[in-house]
């Protein structure tokens, strides 16, 4: 018999996961499949992203290969029936306070930084880089951990050190890229760019660095089509822009600069963007989503 979700003390609320005590060593994370743009909760969820995310972060805490924080496996005993699939059973560690962030591509607030700076997180980058230029090499671009509702700011690595100490600083800044670079390369022979991606480690009993959260998902990592990826414009999404360019566009009435919520996407939108989630799995992970685990409940 699975336990009820109820038995469980619900310990947060993110965007788009709840957090979980299953005893004072284990948390259980449960995704949903709300989606998010513009900064915006959108509506309707998008009918199993929690699960299609789920199974990525599996696929890649597998292949891998480096210490993590899962305590079990997608259909643990510990999961609730209707949780099975989008659930992840986890060691509870101390969290180290640094979004772990490694970009091998200059975009979003990167760009910002480096358009008024020439730098990023500190780093000097050579002149002349623009919208999506692949960088020379991947960087480390850490960022704090923003309350709930704030924005997280990058920080130099300097400040991570002051933080963190110069060893642990240093074997954050080393993990979180030979992470991305194991993640882009695989991603790469499947035909796909992994723009940049965010980690956050918990610190294991020994104080050694154990790979935490979700890992390379789309909600934590920004992926782009190889085939149509063009430096010099803002690259399409893999998984969000057909809602962006629902959103954005002149069907939705949406005014993007108003503080106006956005109106309810339409069922042909939600549809899209789920097959395009889907996709993304199993062109990454070359496994059948098919197969993937679901809630042991009639829905
Ligand atoms: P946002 O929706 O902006 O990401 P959030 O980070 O508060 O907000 P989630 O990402 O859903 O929301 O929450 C996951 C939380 O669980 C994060 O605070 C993360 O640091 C924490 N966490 C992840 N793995 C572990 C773990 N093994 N032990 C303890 N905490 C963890
Ligand atoms: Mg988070």
């Amino acid at each position: 018999m699975r336990p009820d979700l109820q038995s469980y003390r619900h310990l947060a609320s993110g965007k788009v996961r709840e957090i979980y005590e299953i005893d004072s060593d284990t948390l259980l994370l449960v995704a949903s499949d709300r989606i998010s743009a513009y900064d915006h909760i959108l509506s309707p969820a998008i009918g199993d992203k929690g699960r299609i995310l789920t199974a990525m972060s599996f696929f890649w805490f597998d292949v891998l290969g480096v210490p993590n924080h899962l305590a079990g496996g997608p259909t643990d005993e510990r999961i609730p029936a209707e949780a099975v699939g989008r659930s992840m059973v986890v060691r509870r560690l101390p969290m180290v306070q640094v979004e772990c962030v490694a970009r091998g591509y200059l975009t979003g607030s990167g760009l910002l930084d480096y358009q008024a700076s020439g730098a990023v997180c500190g780093i000097a980058l050579p002149a002349g880089l623009g919208e999506a230029s692949k960088l020379p090499e991947p960087i480390f671009t850490p960022a704090t951990k923003a309350e709930q509702g704030e924005h997280d700011e990058n920080i130099s690595f300097e400040h991570v050190v002051a933080q963190e100490g110069a060893q642990r600083a240093e074997a954050l800044r080393q993990a979180t890229l030979d992470i991305y670079s194991r993640g882009a390369e695989i991603a790469a022979e499947r035909g796909i760019i992994l723009a940049d991606t965010k980690f956050e480690f918990g610190l294991g009993d020994d104080g050694e660095l154990v790979l935490a959260d979700e890992v390379l998902t789309p909600d934590s990592s920004r992926y782009w089509e190889a085939a149509t990826y063009r430096p010099g414009e803002v690259q399409p999404s893999f998984d969000k822009q057909i809602v962006r360019n629902w959103l954005t566009g002149l069907d939705s009435g949406w005014d993007r600069a108003s503080d106006t919520p956005p109106p309810a996407l339409p069922d042909d939108v939600v549809a899209r963007t789920r097959q395009r989630y889907i996709e993304a799995y199993e062109w990454i992970s070359q496994r059948s989503f098919a197969d993937w685990p679901d809630a042991e409940v009639s829905r």
